[in-house]
């Protein structure tokens, strides 16, 4: 790839931000000050510019912890979206799938869409596990209910889901496999409740890292790619 385009791409210049870097004698390629934007370099090469390394990774994984108030688009007229969290390295990204603007946690962000495609393919039953809190108490019967799967307006009832109640009867753990608009929601209230928080806490194999605050963000683990894929 020519020199000029590696560098729109892997330090987000424009191509002329690219081409006045390298006139002015500010990339060296191995070492060597490089001059001529149509320069043929590999991903070989040991970039700098500015004296930094830049290196070029064809894609990108990032792990959000998206905090309520933001809606999970790349633009929006109106509200700040989870892509204006991220501070560099964002072209590109997209969310894979969305949570709803009040909906915190889990979000991964990524521009590889074979990968995305994959995780949100309703034929690939990828669980996610949402934190709940719920304007009532809720007990076996709701857990029986979830479990047959839920008529919740749609066409088709829910698959199977888990409610998981923790010490208490309204704070729970939901699991289903689909991605339906609004679905916890939707199934907290077929059974007479409603969501008054909701925290995605994993989506696959990939768990929210508690480490990361509420708009913190950190790329993808190798392991945690590795058992995305
Ligand atoms: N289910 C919902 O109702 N909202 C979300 O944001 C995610 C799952």
């Amino acid at each position: 790839m020519r020199l000029d385009k590696f560098l729109t791409q892997a330090a987000e210049l424009t191509r002329s931000e690219a081409k006045q870097k390298i006139k002015k004698g500010s990339v060296t390629v191995d070492g060597e000050v490089v001059k001529k934007a149509e320069m043929k370099v590999s991903s070989e090469d040991a970039i700098c510019l500015d004296g930094e390394v830049v290196t070029y990774e064809k894609y990108r994984y990032i792990m959000l912890h998206k905090p309520a108030g933001v809606v999970s688009a790349t633009e929006d007229a109106q509200c700040q979206t989870v892509l204006d969290l991220i501070t560099e390295g964002r072209k590109g990204l997209f969310p894979v799938g969305r949570l709803d603007k009040d909906t915190e946690g889990l979000l991964l962000l990524t521009n590889d869409g074979a990968l995305a495609h994959n995780l949100l393919s309703p034929r690939k039953h990828v669980d996610k596990t949402y934190f709940a809190i719920l304007d009532g108490e809720v007990g076996e019967k709701e857990q029986e209910l979830f479990l047959q799967g839920l008529d919740i307006g749609d066409e088709k009832k829910t698959l199977p889901a888990k409610l998981e109640i923790t010490d208490k009867a309204n704070e729970v753990f939901i699991t289903v496999q689909e991605g339906r608009f609004h679905q916890v929601k939707r199934m907290a209230e077929a059974v007479g409740r409603k969501v008054e928080y909701l925290k995605r806490i994993s989506m696959g194999p990939l768990v929210l890292d508690k480490e990361l605050k509420k708009g913190e963000y950190r790329p993808l683990f190798e392991e945690e790619l590795a058992k995305l894929k």
